[in-house]
């Protein structure tokens, strides 16, 4: 006998606890169905702990740099891992509960734990429970992807949901990837006291982003002592004792790194596989992400897909937007769509990184006439004051629209001051708008309309 529902959300990451509340209070009968932690990978190994490392990382880093600001502390400083954890572990288990609370005291909703699984297009198994409605949301996020490499299934190796147990101080933490979650981790377990060699396989780290600022980022890294490996193109790993290796080259056998942990960021997998998605019909792409079209409606009428496992975003403010547009189309009347948002996104090492709309290279592809300006954050007063000048700002402008195509702010509190360029880009009005306009003293913004006031053509 099926149980019938008006809608049933799978997943509570970042968009189905916000739709399953939105949907409740237009008045429908309502499943929610989560197999693991409430929050998803956001609340309970993403962003939240991690940001919440990076503030433990931030404060022993700033302890260690104590006597520039004239401040003495009992030398030396120390980190206590299990502080650090224990920290982590409330905070981001405040922000689980609080979302599975939401959802157990929402009138018109069932939860239900457990793995769902289509049973067809309007079916859901969930352990002995058979689910139907005419309208589904799929919201299973990703997880970490283990990469082919020779050696790997004789080792133990850590990702970003094992990180959350580590209570200890590893003596050499090697991560492989150069990327976002790579560079994050490397930095915090540097300043946490660890060696740390951070393996990437192409040429240069965050591979998406502007030459400069990956030279920018690599120099942050290095001077904090982080060893980084580049063009590691054929990898392998191997055990010696409690330690182990990473092969860098298969054709140059001595090309390796020695340490005692080993943690793999080398991206992300959607959670597809197991759904019984054929079952339901629903199309995936090769690499397994839900296809959908502009408003997150999948191959299959009455069935979106939303966040991470539709490959229209990595990150939680573009699963949050997903809800967003799914529920303006469906309760608002408000054709919202996925081509409306500007791609934006935050890199949390020290200092951050905020990013917004294109890069430098892809106007530069674009072939469109454009005008640049960068600024070091060595010419920022606030940073100079706060004694943190490491970075530095670039923005682009479309030489005939006069409208900012792209930004980039590598810098201390770049991760926020990114939003004030961001919103005059989605407002479309021209880069006058900051040039002109007057800023508080002494920020970081404050140095925003005199970039722009600094603009030349893009050579
Ligand atoms: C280390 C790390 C750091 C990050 N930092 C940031 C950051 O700083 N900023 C940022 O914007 N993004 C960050 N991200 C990315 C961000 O966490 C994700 O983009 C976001 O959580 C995606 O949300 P989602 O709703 O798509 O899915 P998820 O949050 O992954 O949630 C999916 C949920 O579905 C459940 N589920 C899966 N399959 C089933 C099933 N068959 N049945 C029932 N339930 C199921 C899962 O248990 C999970 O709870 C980070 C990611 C990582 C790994």
């Amino acid at each position: 006998m099926n149980t019938r529902f008006d809608a049933i959300v799978i997943g509570t990451g970042q968009a189905g606890p916000a739709l399953a509340a939105r949907l409740s209070q237009a008045g429908m009968k309502v499943a929610v169905i989560e197999r693991k932690y409430f929050g998803g990978t956001c609340v309970n190994t993403g962003c939240i702990p991690t940001k919440t490392l990076v503030a433990s990382a931030y404060a022993a880093h700033l302890a260690r740099r104590a006597g520039e600001y004239g401040v003495t502390t009992g030398a030396p400083i120390n980190v206590d891992m299990k502080k650090v954890k224990a920290r982590k572990d409330e905070i981001s288990g405040r922000s689980k509960q609080g979302v599975e609370n939401w959802m157990g005291g929402l009138a018109n909703v069932t939860v239900y734990r457990g793995h769902a699984r289509f049973d067809g297009p309007r079916v859901v198994r969930v352990n002995d429970n058979v689910l139907a409605a005419d309208k589904l949301f799929i919201n299973v996020g990703g997880r970490a992807l283990v990469p082919p490499m020779t050696g790997l299934d004789q080792v133990s190796y850590l990702n970003n949901s094992t990180m959350m147990d580590v209570d200890f101080l590893p003596e050499h933490l090697i991560i492989v990837g150069g990327s976002y979650i790579g560079l994050e981790f490397g930095q915090m377990y540097r300043r946490f006291g660890s060696k740390v060699t951070i393996v990437e396989k192409g040429p240069r780290l965050i591979a998406r982003e502007d030459e400069d600022i990956t030279q920018a980022v690599q120099e942050i890294l290095e001077m904090e002592d982080i060893q980084i490996r580049l063009n590691a193109e054929c990898m392998s790993v191997r055990k010696e004792g409690a330690r182990i290796v990473v092969g860098l080259d298969c054709a140059e056998a001595g090309r390796e790194v020695e340490g005692s942990h080993l943690l793999l960021a080398v991206g992300r997998v959607p959670n597809t596989d197991d759904l019984g998605l054929d079952k339901a019909g629903v199309e995936t792409d090769k690499f397994g992400y839900i296809k959908v079209d502009d408003q997150l409606r999948t191959s299959v009428p009455g069935i979106w897909a939303l966040g991470d496992c539709n490959g229209k975003g990595a990150f939680t403010h573009t699963a949050y937007n997903d809800y967003e547009i799914v529920a303006a189309n469906l309760l608002d009347n408000d054709p919202r769509k996925v081509t409306d948002r500007i791609m934006t996104y935050g890199l949390f090492i020290d200092p951050p990184l905020g990013r917004a709309g294109m890069t430098e290279a892809q106007v530069r592809a674009s072939g469109r006439k454009a005008l640049v300006a960068t600024r070091p954050m060595t010419q920022v007063g606030r940073a100079v004051e706060k004694g943190e000048t490491q970075g530095f700002m670039k923005v682009v402008v479309d030489a005939n629209s006069k409208e900012i195509l792209g930004a980039a702010v590598l810098g201390v509190t770049g991760d926020e001051v990114i939003h004030t360029l961001l919103d005059v880009m989605y407002a479309k009005a021209p880069y006058t708008t900051i040039s002109r306009a007057m800023h508080i003293h002494p920020t970081v913004s404050e140095l925003l309309p005199t970039l722009l006031q600094g603009l030349k053509p893009l050579a």
